[in-house]
């Protein structure tokens, strides 16, 4: 993914453009604009406040990263440091299906803290769509040449976390990165937890609804209102699926004022052959076989 690694390098500064509060149901995009529901819980969103933060100061915001992401928030988004080098375990790139390293980023993720409904679905970009919570960037479906890069004749090989480097090294996903939630089990009865957040920032969670199976209700976005295990008055959120998507092929939300593909950051990937940025990363299951070059 060549346009993945080029989009990590953009900091995306604008501010939502919609103050409407976004935890109204959006399960029907057609339909008006609801009054906020009641107040919150103390593990959920903070509301739109009518006296906004001064600038620079942060705002009670409760994240779901990881140890290995360092998180701070400000003005209404919350940046995501992290080196790009996965919690788990990986398979050994190269190999003879990927010629990529898994080399070390430098990501400054950044998220909007209360994800503001868009008027209309946007198709999300090629490259990082969203961040998974340990910091390693979520792709849509598509590989380089704009096809599913997860199931198909032009499927691509990932490791048995769901991962594979791009050519700039960046490890990723197009699908639920299963290995990312060993801090906690999803139970095969219940809805998942979050696994990540997408760029206009609503949550993304694993492939399980409330009763445990796959949900059905999921929009052209593959999301949905209703309880998860850290909102369980509601919340809209996207979902893994097994099938097409797998992740988010649309956004829901809105991204950014200038509505392009946001998040990520810091300094541009590595130049250079991968040998000489760095060593590879090694160490875990190998990879599945399979056709693909990995992008
Ligand atoms: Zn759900
Ligand atoms: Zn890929």
């Amino acid at each position: 993914m060549l346009l993945g690694a080029a989009m990590a390098g953009q900091v995306v500064m604008a501010q939502v453009a919609n103050p409407k509060d976004s935890r109204q149901k959006l399960r029907q995009p057609a339909a008006p604009a609801q009054p906020a529901p009641p107040a919150p819980k103390k593990d959920e969103r903070p509301q739109p406040s009518a006296k906004p933060a001064p600038a620079g100061a942060a705002v009670e915001f409760k994240h779901y990263f990881l140890e290995n992401v360092k998180v701070s928030v400000a003005n209404g988004r919350m940046s995501a440091e992290c080196n790009g080098l996965p919690n788990h375990e990986t398979g050994t790139f190269p190999n003879r299906d990927n010629p990529n390293y898994i080399l070390q980023q430098n990501y400054r993720w950044s998220i909007p803290t209360q994800p503001q409904r868009a008027s209309k679905p946007s198709a999300t970009p090629m490259g990082p769509i969203g961040v998974a919570i340990n910091g390693i960037p979520i792709f849509n479906y598509k590989n380089a040449s704009g096809r599913d890069a997860v199931k198909g004749p032009f499927a691509e090989v990932f490791d048995s976390c769901c991962g594979h480097p791009d050519p700039r090294g960046a490890y990723h996903y197009h699908q639920f990165p299963k290995c990312i939630k060993s801090p906690f089990k999803d139970d095969p009865t219940q809805h998942s937890h979050i696994i990540g957040y997408a760029f206009d920032g609503f949550t993304i969670y694993g492939i399980r609804d409330k009763d445990g199976k796959p949900p059905t209700d999921l929009d052209e976005c593959n999301g949905h209102f209703g309880p998860t295990p850290e909102f369980p008055n509601g919340v809209y959120h996207y979902h893994c699926t097994e099938t097409f998507p797998y992740t988010l092929s649309q956004y829901r939300g809105v991204v950014s004022a200038m509505g392009g593909g946001g998040g990520g950051g810091g300094s541009p990937p590595q130049k250079g052959p991968p040998s000489k940025a760095g060593p590879p990363f090694k160490g875990g299951p190998p990879p599945k076989k399979g056709p693909g070059k990995g992008f």
